[in-house]
Protein backbone atom coordinates (compact mmCIF):
# COMPACT_ATOMS: atom_id res chain seq x y z
CA UNK A 1 0.00 0.00 0.00
CA UNK A 2 1.18 3.31 -0.88
CA UNK A 3 1.61 5.88 2.03
CA UNK A 4 -0.59 8.83 2.96
CA UNK A 5 0.86 12.59 2.21
CA UNK A 6 -0.01 13.92 5.54
CA UNK A 7 -2.31 16.53 5.37
CA UNK A 8 -2.33 18.49 8.86
CA UNK A 9 -5.80 19.76 9.96
CA UNK A 10 -5.56 23.51 11.22
CA UNK A 11 -6.11 22.55 14.88
CA UNK A 12 -2.59 21.06 16.15
CA UNK A 13 -2.86 20.48 19.97
CA UNK A 14 0.57 21.10 22.05
CA UNK A 15 -1.50 19.03 25.03
CA UNK A 16 -2.01 15.69 23.20
CA UNK A 17 1.65 14.26 23.45
CA UNK A 18 2.13 14.37 27.21
CA UNK A 19 -1.71 13.23 27.46
CA UNK A 20 -0.12 10.34 25.24
CA UNK A 21 2.83 9.85 27.60
CA UNK A 22 0.65 9.59 30.10
CA UNK A 23 -1.41 6.91 29.01
CA UNK A 24 1.31 5.11 27.45
CA UNK A 25 3.90 5.25 29.84
CA UNK A 26 6.64 6.31 27.32
CA UNK A 27 8.33 9.19 26.23
CA UNK A 28 7.02 9.63 22.34
CA UNK A 29 9.13 13.03 22.70
CA UNK A 30 12.24 11.23 22.19
CA UNK A 31 11.44 9.84 18.37
CA UNK A 32 14.13 10.91 16.01
CA UNK A 33 12.63 9.03 12.99
CA UNK A 34 14.90 7.08 12.38
CA UNK A 35 12.27 4.42 10.94
CA UNK A 36 13.11 1.15 12.39
CA UNK A 37 10.01 0.88 14.05
CA UNK A 38 8.04 0.84 10.32
CA UNK A 39 10.81 -1.31 9.04
CA UNK A 40 10.39 -3.90 12.30
CA UNK A 41 6.56 -3.92 11.81
CA UNK A 42 4.72 -6.94 9.99
CA UNK A 43 1.77 -5.33 9.54
CA UNK A 44 2.93 -1.79 7.94
CA UNK A 45 2.45 -3.15 4.26
CA UNK A 46 -1.62 -2.70 5.57
CA UNK A 47 -1.36 0.14 7.49
CA UNK A 48 -2.26 3.81 6.17
CA UNK A 49 0.44 5.30 8.68
CA UNK A 50 3.78 4.51 8.73
CA UNK A 51 4.76 3.60 12.67
CA UNK A 52 7.20 6.59 12.57
CA UNK A 53 4.54 9.41 11.07
CA UNK A 54 2.49 8.04 14.07
CA UNK A 55 4.98 9.22 16.49
CA UNK A 56 5.55 12.25 14.57
CA UNK A 57 2.06 13.49 14.20
CA UNK A 58 1.45 12.61 18.25
CA UNK A 59 4.77 14.77 18.64
CA UNK A 60 3.14 17.81 16.62
CA UNK A 61 -0.22 17.23 18.88
CA UNK A 62 -2.46 16.31 15.62
CA UNK A 63 -5.00 14.92 17.45
CA UNK A 64 -7.71 13.77 14.70
CA UNK A 65 -5.57 12.49 12.30
CA UNK A 66 -3.62 9.74 14.43
CA UNK A 67 -6.89 8.84 16.53
CA UNK A 68 -8.78 8.33 12.79
CA UNK A 69 -6.21 6.85 11.67
CA UNK A 70 -6.83 2.60 10.45
CA UNK A 71 -2.62 2.26 11.82
CA UNK A 72 -3.79 2.22 15.51
CA UNK A 73 -6.08 -0.56 14.82
CA UNK A 74 -4.21 -2.65 12.39
CA UNK A 75 -1.10 -2.39 15.22
CA UNK A 76 -1.29 -6.61 16.11
CA UNK A 77 0.44 -5.08 19.46
CA UNK A 78 3.60 -7.67 18.86
CA UNK A 79 6.36 -5.30 20.10
CA UNK A 80 8.98 -5.84 17.47
CA UNK A 81 9.02 -1.63 17.17
CA UNK A 82 9.91 -1.38 20.78
CA UNK A 83 12.34 -3.97 21.04
CA UNK A 84 14.58 -2.61 18.37
CA UNK A 85 13.85 1.30 18.86
CA UNK A 86 17.19 2.70 19.82
CA UNK A 87 15.37 5.56 21.74
CA UNK A 88 13.21 3.27 23.76
CA UNK A 89 9.89 4.32 22.91
CA UNK A 90 7.63 2.15 23.12
CA UNK A 91 5.89 2.21 19.94
CA UNK A 92 3.42 -1.17 21.09
CA UNK A 93 2.14 1.12 23.83
CA UNK A 94 1.99 3.96 22.01
CA UNK A 95 -0.81 2.30 20.18
CA UNK A 96 -2.25 0.70 22.57
CA UNK A 97 -2.72 3.90 24.37
CA UNK A 98 -4.07 5.67 20.90
CA UNK A 99 -6.45 3.05 21.02
CA UNK A 100 -7.67 3.67 24.45
CA UNK A 101 -8.11 7.42 23.36
CA UNK A 102 -9.71 6.68 20.47
CA UNK A 103 -12.41 4.90 21.73
CA UNK A 104 -12.65 7.39 24.87
CA UNK A 105 -13.16 10.26 22.56
CA UNK A 106 -15.93 8.86 21.12
CA UNK A 107 -13.81 7.66 17.30
CA UNK A 108 -15.50 4.41 15.35
CA UNK A 109 -12.36 2.41 14.82
CA UNK A 110 -11.36 3.01 11.08
CA UNK A 111 -11.03 -0.72 10.27
CA UNK A 112 -15.09 -1.84 9.73
CA UNK A 113 -14.84 -5.56 12.53
CA UNK A 114 -12.41 -4.47 14.76
CA UNK A 115 -14.14 -3.51 17.36
CA UNK A 116 -16.31 -6.46 16.89
CA UNK A 117 -13.25 -8.53 17.01
CA UNK A 118 -11.60 -6.99 20.23
CA UNK A 119 -14.86 -7.08 21.99
CA UNK A 120 -15.45 -11.07 21.17
CA UNK A 121 -11.35 -11.83 21.88
CA UNK A 122 -11.56 -10.15 25.23
CA UNK A 123 -14.75 -11.92 26.51
CA UNK A 124 -13.17 -14.91 25.54
CA UNK A 125 -10.20 -13.61 27.77
CA UNK A 126 -12.61 -13.17 30.58
CA UNK A 127 -14.70 -16.57 30.47
CA UNK A 128 -11.44 -19.15 30.65
CA UNK A 129 -8.81 -16.61 31.52
CA UNK A 130 -6.46 -17.24 28.39
CA UNK A 131 -7.40 -17.10 24.64
CA UNK A 132 -9.19 -20.09 23.04
CA UNK A 133 -8.22 -19.52 19.29
CA UNK A 134 -11.06 -21.58 17.93
CA UNK A 135 -13.72 -20.28 20.22
CA UNK A 136 -12.64 -16.69 19.10
CA UNK A 137 -12.59 -17.69 15.47
CA UNK A 138 -15.95 -19.54 15.39
CA UNK A 139 -17.67 -16.43 17.57
CA UNK A 140 -15.91 -13.86 15.24
CA UNK A 141 -17.30 -15.66 11.54
CA UNK A 142 -20.27 -16.36 13.17
CA UNK A 143 -20.82 -12.44 14.19
CA UNK A 144 -19.25 -11.25 10.75
CA UNK A 145 -21.36 -13.26 8.57
CA UNK A 146 -18.29 -14.56 7.27
CA UNK A 147 -18.56 -18.64 8.85
CA UNK A 148 -16.72 -20.16 6.24
CA UNK A 149 -13.85 -17.78 5.20
CA UNK A 150 -10.58 -19.27 5.89
CA UNK A 151 -11.10 -22.84 6.04
CA UNK A 152 -8.06 -23.13 3.87
CA UNK A 153 -6.39 -22.15 6.87
CA UNK A 154 -8.79 -23.06 9.34
CA UNK A 155 -8.50 -27.03 8.79
CA UNK A 156 -5.26 -27.59 8.10
CA UNK A 157 -4.37 -26.00 11.87
CA UNK A 158 -6.83 -27.87 13.62
CA UNK A 159 -5.07 -31.36 12.04
CA UNK A 160 -2.35 -30.43 12.96
CA UNK A 161 -3.37 -29.86 16.29
CA UNK A 162 -2.79 -26.05 16.95
CA UNK A 163 -6.24 -25.01 17.13
CA UNK A 164 -7.94 -26.73 20.39
CA UNK A 165 -11.50 -27.52 20.59
CA UNK A 166 -11.86 -26.93 24.02
CA UNK A 167 -10.98 -23.98 26.18
CA UNK A 168 -8.14 -24.31 28.65
CA UNK A 169 -8.86 -22.88 31.49
CA UNK A 170 -7.00 -20.66 34.47
CA UNK A 171 -7.50 -21.54 37.89
CA UNK A 172 -9.10 -18.36 39.41
CA UNK A 173 -11.50 -17.17 36.29
CA UNK A 174 -13.45 -15.77 38.79
CA UNK A 175 -10.92 -13.02 39.61
CA UNK A 176 -10.23 -12.86 35.82
CA UNK A 177 -14.13 -11.33 35.79
CA UNK A 178 -13.99 -9.84 38.57
CA UNK A 179 -10.56 -7.69 37.06
CA UNK A 180 -13.05 -7.47 34.04
CA UNK A 181 -15.63 -5.94 36.28
CA UNK A 182 -13.14 -3.76 37.74
CA UNK A 183 -11.89 -2.38 34.77
CA UNK A 184 -15.69 -1.90 33.23
CA UNK A 185 -16.43 0.06 35.98
CA UNK A 186 -13.71 2.60 36.23
CA UNK A 187 -14.11 3.09 32.40
CA UNK A 188 -17.72 4.11 32.83
CA UNK A 189 -16.52 6.39 35.89
CA UNK A 190 -14.42 7.73 33.73
CA UNK A 191 -16.81 8.57 31.06
CA UNK A 192 -18.97 9.95 33.15
CA UNK A 193 -16.58 12.51 34.51
CA UNK A 194 -16.00 13.20 31.25
CA UNK A 195 -19.11 14.04 30.95
CA UNK A 196 -19.65 16.70 33.74
S1 LIG B 1 12.29 3.26 15.96
FE1 LIG B 1 11.96 4.65 17.69
S2 LIG B 1 13.15 6.48 17.22
FE2 LIG B 1 12.99 5.29 15.35
S3 LIG B 1 11.20 6.18 14.28
FE3 LIG B 1 10.46 4.44 15.47
S4 LIG B 1 9.82 5.29 17.45
FE4 LIG B 1 11.10 6.82 16.44
S1 LIG C 1 3.49 -3.55 17.84
FE1 LIG C 1 2.17 -2.80 16.19
S2 LIG C 1 3.30 -1.10 15.23
FE2 LIG C 1 4.75 -2.29 16.46
S3 LIG C 1 5.68 -3.72 15.03
FE3 LIG C 1 3.97 -4.81 16.02
S4 LIG C 1 2.21 -4.46 14.69
FE4 LIG C 1 3.78 -2.97 14.08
Amino acid sequence: MSKAVLHLSEGMEPGFLREVEVEAGTRVSLCYQCGKCAASCPVSFVMDLEPYQVMRLVQLGARDEVLRSRTIWLCASCTACSERCPREVDVAATMDALRVLARRAGYRPAEGQIALFHGIFLDNVRDAGRLHELGLMVRYKLKSGGLFSDLDVGLPMMRHGKLKPVPHRIRGTDQMRALFARVRAREAAAKGGEGR
